[in-house]
């Protein structure tokens, strides 16, 4: 059994300054906490807090992560609380152990594969400090390195989880020998079989294997020693779970594996690495497209190495791995190299500040942070710029994008939850839907049967397939609006061309229609017509059998009836110019108004103002475009109402103004005087254009004693 001062013996020996107070302080409450809990094993719990501190000793790491370890699990499993953790081991303590309590409560053992990247990033992405990931990291190794006293299925799940989470987390932070454990021991618990089988074989070739790893050892020592370069080589197999992943890659048994063993070869500058590369490569054939080059392009976790691949004696493949002590110990223990101890000095070493570039830009910027959520929120920025992981009631992690709401997620959930999303509730609190989610939130989507999707939610939903649902339903929504409106308009249509629509909407005809109009489904179509794309007698117009050029339109078939055009009316129908124009007797249209025309039946083409009441009330299957012309010489009649306070002369008053203005009155009709002494006058005045009619009536207004003078219709 492990006891604290094999603890404190190792921190003192690479940190001989280390505040060996406060780690026996947590010992002691630990100790105090744990009281009397046992583990399944049998033995006091004390036990794995210390064998995770142990762990973090041996990853070099500083007091406040050894302190961590011992306690990382009192707030979980004792009375102890966070304020406890904090008056007596400091914030970052208890900011630590409060990060690994809560890791624990959101891995989930059921979640699938596919969510295990969503869920690593998560991870990484929560801890507001990397010692919070290296903690837990500890700590599910040493529980690997106890699960047989686990339950048969407790243990594969623990070790799905491991294999998924973990161990790549372990790799991604460059502790390789962690990783290599934790894939090592999840694999005998996931795939006894495999494992022991690997093992087997492992354990037959050793005898001969080991008899090689010497013979090829001493073969590069002499090589190297001829060049005076001093260095340090291990030969070894590779861990069984890489041996199995390289049989299930490539497809081979065991015995059709070669490179199962690597050498390392350690020397003490970046010069000597590509010289002993060079020699290697002298002893031994390279094998082709084997070679990587980590020192020039280290990895993103700070890794650096020789890689190469070389028939090495009796033909046996075997994989060189070529690096200085400096990287050799960033490869062992990765990102923990940066909290570990150089000398009794914290690592100052500006190529290891390099190698940890964005690491160090996090923990430098973390001292501006005071609120700790502030600087989460940066190192969620820093990792994954555009990411933000959420969870479902269930605990299932989905990844949504930065500024996602609660109906991305119900979309993402389900397109039926997303359709009838109601409300929802964020860590068990109502939210609005327009919330932007945040990384750990739980989310809750309330929905109600028969709910249906809002055109606003479009203004702020961020996921594609949240708008691209939202957009459908309005489709389908709008489609079932204006199919029985198109349907409608398609029968009267018809009807008037003593055609059946019903009969006709059958018809190998249709089909053709259909197509034509670039359709496959003729419920579209109709659908698009009640929507106003097309009318409906652009479809009958097919169906009408008629001579072509009778067929042309509505509007030839009218000229063809009516009388001889006027010369010179004062209006161009579109597209036509042998018409009978005639103006509306309702508005009295004057060059300048905005004017319709409506082709009348039998009667040419009535010229009313757009804001018509009449002209409103025509069927927009006869309405055409029509326009003033430049300049015609003709004149128009127009109704105008002039309210004036009654007095002698004032008629007179008024037509000589409208005379002096060069336009005709055609008739007037000055009406009753009221009790006010007031008179209404109406008058028809024949005027050029509307700008004629502006003088007319402004000169009217000048008249003494006229009150309003307004154009009606
Ligand atoms: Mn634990």
């Amino acid at each position: 059994m492990i006891r604290i001062n094999d603890i404190v013996d190792k921190i003192s020996d690479y940190n001989p300054s280390a505040d060996l107070d406060i780690i026996d302080r947590a010992y002691i409450f630990s100790a105090r906490v744990h009281q009397g809990q046992v583990r399944l094993s049998g033995e006091p719990y004390l036990i794995h807090p210390l064998e995770v501190a142990a762990i973090l000793a041996d990853l070099k790491l500083d007091e406040v992560s050894i302190v961590s370890g011992l306690l990382h699990d009192v707030i979980e499993d004792t009375w102890a609380t966070p304020e406890q953790l904090r008056d007596m081991f400091g914030d970052d303590v208890c900011h630590i152990v409060e990060g690994v309590t809560k890791l624990s409560a959101i891995t989930s053992s059921s979640m699938e594969t596919r969510q295990a990247e969503n869920l690593r990033k998560m991870i990484l992405a929560m801890a507001k400090d990397i010692r919070v990931v290296l903690v837990k990291i500890s700590d599910r190794l040493h529980n690997m390195r106890t699960l047989q006293f686990h339950k048969e299925h407790k243990r594969k799940d623990i070790a799905r989880e491991t294999l998924d989470i973990y161990a790549p987390i372990a790799g991604r932070l460059g502790i390789y020998w962690m990783k290599k454990e934790l894939e090592d021991s999840a694999f005998m618990y996931l795939l006894p079989e495999e494992y022991n089988k690997i093992d087997m074989l492992v354990k037959n070739n050793l005898a001969k294997g080991g008899e090689y790893i010497e013979i090829v050892k001493n073969l590069i020592k002499q090589k190297l020693d001829e060049s005076n370069i001093e260095s340090e080589i291990v030969g070894r197999y590779k861990h069984y779970y890489s041996i199995y992943q390289k049989m299930l890659r490539q497809n081979l048994t065991f015995d059709e594996l070669y490179d199962i063993i690597a050498f390392r070869i350690v020397v003490d500058n970046m010069h000597q690495c590509y010289m002993v590369l060079g020699l290697i490569h002298a002893l031994w054939k390279p094998i082709p497209k084997k070679f990587k080059d980590y020192i020039g392009t280290p990895k993103p976790n700070g890794y650096q190495s020789l890689h190469s691949s070389v028939i090495g004696p009796l033909g046996k493949r075997m994989e060189i791995q070529i690096r200085t002590h400096d990287m050799d110990k960033v490869a062992r223990s990765g990102i923990a190299a940066h909290w570990s101890y150089k000398e009794g000095k914290r690592t100052t070493d500006e190529e290891i500040r390099k190698t940890f570039k964005w690491l160090q830009d996090l923990v430098e910027n973390q001292a501006q942070f005071r609120d700790p959520k502030e600087f989460l929120e940066n190192v969620r920025i820093d990792l994954f710029p555009d990411e933000v992981y959420v969870f479902t009631p269930k605990g299932e992690v989905k990844s949504m994008p930065r500024g996602a709401t609660p109906i991305d997620f119900a979309y993402m959930v389900h397109t039926e939850l997303g359709n009838q999303c109601i409300s929802a509730k964020v860590n068990g609190r109502v939210v609005p839907l327009r919330y932007e989610l945040k990384t750990g939130d739980i989310v809750e989507v309330i929905s109600a049967k028969g709910h249906t999707p809002s055109r606003d939610w479009l203004k702020f939903v961020k996921t594609v397939k949240a708008r691209s649902r939202i957009r459908q339903w309005i489709k389908i929504q709008e489609k079932e609006r204006s199919l029985p409106l198109g349907r409608e308009m398609c029968e009267k249509e018809f009807e008037k061309h003593k055609l059946d629509f019903n009969v006709e909407v059958k018809s190998e005809k249709m089909k053709k229609v259909v197509e034509d109009f670039g359709y496959k489904d003729i419920d579209d179509l109709i659908a698009d017509i009640g929507y106003g794309k097309f009318t409906p007698h652009q479809i009958a117009k097919k169906f009408i059998p008629e001579e072509p050029e009778a067929q042309e339109s509505l509007l030839t078939k009218i000229i063809g009836r009516v009388t001889k055009k006027k010369k010179d009316v004062g209006v161009i129908v579109s597209g036509v110019d042998d018409v009978l124009i005639r103006f509306g007797k309702c508005c009295h249209p004057l060059p300048g108004d905005p004017i319709i025309g409506y082709i009348t039946r039998g009667y040419g083409v009535a010229i009313h103002r757009s804001s018509c009441v009449h002209a409103l009330r025509t069927d927009p299957e006869r309405r055409i475009d029509v326009n003033w012309r430049e300049k015609s010489g003709q004149i128009y009649p127009v109704k105008i109402c002039i309210v004036a306070r009654d007095r002698v002369g004032l008629l007179a008053d008024i037509a000589t103004n409208i005379a002096k203005n060069s336009a005709n009155i055609l008739n007037a009709n000055t009406g009753d005087i009221d009790e006010n002494n007031t008179s209404t006058m109406l008058f028809t005045i024949a005027v050029e254009d509307n700008g004629h009619l502006d003088k007319v009536v402004a000169a009217i207004k000048k008249v003494k004693l006229v009150q309003s003078v307004v154009r009606i219709s």
